[in-house]
């Protein structure tokens, strides 16, 4: 689903690279967490999958199609395939729960009928059924995760991105949303690539763990904890 061939990442006016040919692959249906300190690289990766940076050099395919060959007119075709979650959660504040997850399909075109449908049977995925007229300052940090997670995945994508999406959450919260996400992971297989530093999680879940350091894979485990076993 995922390929990465010997990718290395330098961003203009840095000197080191922030992806040292770093090759992977995430197969269809996969939960992965992506581990590893600030700055070791986990972001970027993220970046290239989505097309938001070219690599350097090195190639990465998503479902097949090698992204450097991806005309900028095909861009929005592969984000669509591709939900996207950050720490910040980045809902539209003047927008209530419904009209953020609704806005993700209408921007796609969907039509009305559809968006009703979509949208109830999503925020009660997410655990937010009863929630849809309130406005993202009313909720916790927790339930404006999940709003965008239900915006990310209503239009049900088979990849999952999430770059820290703990990183302002407490820590009973924080697991409830990861195994919100490995839900999704089993109920639709979308795959699910998550960017963490958060041990506690990695180490509750013991799924494939993929470690950075200074943008060198260091580890690849199919079920890993955040640090590897003696
Ligand atoms: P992580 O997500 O693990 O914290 P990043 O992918 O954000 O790591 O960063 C990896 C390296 O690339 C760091 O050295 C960081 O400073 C650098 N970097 C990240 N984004 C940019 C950018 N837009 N321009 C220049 N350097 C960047
Ligand atoms: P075909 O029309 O031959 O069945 P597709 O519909 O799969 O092939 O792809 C048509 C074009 O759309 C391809 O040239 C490809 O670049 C682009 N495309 C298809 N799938 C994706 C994808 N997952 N991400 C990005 N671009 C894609």
């Amino acid at each position: 689903m995922i390929r990465f061939e010997n990718v290395t990442k330098t961003y203009a006016r840095s000197q080191r690279p922030a992806l040292d040919d770093l090759s992977l692959e995430i197969e269809r249906g996969q939960f992965a967490f992506v581990v590893g300190p600030s700055g070791s690289g986990k972001s970027t990766l993220l970046r290239l999958v989505i097309r938001e940076e070219p690599t350097t050099s090195g190639s990465v395919l998503v479902a097949g199609h090698d992204l450097a060959m991806l005309p900028p007119r095909k861009v929005p075709r592969l984000r669509r395939q591709i939900g996207t979650v950050f720490q910040d959660f980045r809902l539209l504040p003047n927008k209530n729960v419904t009209q953020n997850v609704a806005f993700a399909l209408q921007v796609l075109g969907k039509p009305n009928r559809a968006i009703r449908m979509l949208v109830p049977e999503t925020l009660e995925l997410v655990g937010l059924e009863g929630k849809g007229k309130r406005m993202p300052h009313e909720l916790s940090g927790g339930e404006q995760q999940r709003v965008a997670i239900a915006r990310a995945v209503v239009n049900k994508p088979p990849i999952l991105l999430a770059d820290e999406p703990t990183g302002n959450l407490d820590p009973t919260t924080s697991l409830d949303i990861v195994r919100l996400l490995a839900d999704i992971n089993n109920q639709y297989g979308t795959t699910v690539v998550m960017a963490t530093h958060d041990n506690v999680i990695v180490d509750e879940m013991q799924r494939r763990v993929i470690e950075l350091d200074h943008g060198v894979l260091v580890r690849d485990e199919a079920q890993g904890s955040y640090i590897p076993a003696p």
